[in-house]
């Protein structure tokens, strides 16, 4: 079964502990993609901002940091082009397929590096941007975070925010919604003419954690023609959860099938973004849950949800 992950922050690990791609101490390595028949990765430059960034001790502004973390890809996509080659299209991730190579596609992870300038956003797909999550935990120039206060939580995306998406959809680039409020999210379905995703987000219904999405938001991403990424944080899927357990992971994938059918859920594992343990470790942890999808599910849902779903959104947002 080949594999496409939709989230993943590794870049910035390997940024911070100087870790290479190929082989490294950190959830997701380029060997244990191959051994598991991954077909491409979403690999997120993750850019901590306000307290977050504190703690591990960046003072560099997102864009500087954005550089910083681009120029380290270039380069270990460039020492790993034997496994792994950059796609910036759809066409692109079949080539390389076809050639016995896995694909990465760079994404974003907090609009905040626009800065309110839509031409960097320009510049970011230049560089072969392919997909940005709008907002991270904080608010920024194109709108607020996911809140536990209802209030906040309604807040809508700010006009920057409005022509952030267009532009995106006019350039190309797939929107992302995991970690924005409840009215940003609506305020995308509304202005986008693209599906949209949620990169790495659960069921709200399943787990009442403001990061997850309710059924009603659930099938405005179907409605899109967009996915949903599962993330395997123990947190997102299940109150009180001291650690990932799969069977919670295909609980949410019944779910969602359940409220939007099996085309448009996705892979969103969030590795070197969060905690894991349990059953969920690292990216070889996908055998234990691949085969325990097998036994859920039929072969085509399983499918789909692996690397279907992301090729349809791939080839239609690209
Ligand atoms: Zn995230």
């Amino acid at each position: 079964m080949h594999i496409i992950d939709m989230h993943c922050d590794t870049l910035l690990e390997c940024y911070l502990k100087k870790e290479h791609l190929r082989e490294n101490s950190l959830h997701v390595d380029l060997q244990s993609m191959e051994r598991n028949h991954a077909m491409a990765q979403f690999f997120a430059i993750f850019l901590p901002a306000g307290n977050a960034a504190q703690e591990i001790g960046i003072k560099k502004e997102p864009y500087e940091l954005f550089l910083e973390i681009f120029a380290l890809y270039q380069t270990e996509l460039q020492q790993n082009q034997d496994v792994i080659l950059p796609a910036l299209s759809y066409e692109n991730v079949m080539e390389n397929h076809r050639n016995h190579k896995m694909s990465s596609i760079l994404t974003i992870e907090d609009g905040q590096l626009l800065e309110g300038d839509i031409q960097r956003l320009d510049l970011l797909y230049e560089k072969g941007v392919r997909l940005m999550t709008l907002t991270w935990n904080n608010e920024n120039q194109i709108g607020f975070p996911s809140s536990a206060d209802q209030t906040a939580h309604g807040k809508g995306l700010k006009p920057f925010g409005i022509e952030t998406v267009e532009r995106m959809n006019q350039l190309g680039m797939i929107i992302d919604v995991s970690h924005l409020s409840e009215g940003g999210f609506y305020d995308v379905a509304r202005y986008s003419e693209k599906p949209f995703v949620a990169s790495h987000s659960c069921a709200r219904e399943l787990c009442d954690h403001p990061r997850n999405l309710t059924d009603q938001q659930l099938k405005c991403v179907a409605r899109s023609g967009g996915a949903v990424g599962i993330n395997f944080y123990a947190p997102f899927l299940r109150e009180q959860a001291s650690g990932t357990l799969v069977k919670d992971i295909i609980a949410h994938m019944k779910h969602m099938i359940s409220i939007m059918g099996d085309e448009h859920i996705a892979l969103g594992s969030d590795f070197d973004g969060m905690s894991c343990g349990m059953e969920i470790e690292r990216y070889d942890s996908y055998r234990e849950l691949l085969l325990r999808m097998e036994q859920a599910f039929s072969t085509e849902t399983v499918e789909r949800i692996c690397y279907k779903n992301a090729l349809r959104i791939l080839k239609e947002c690209l």
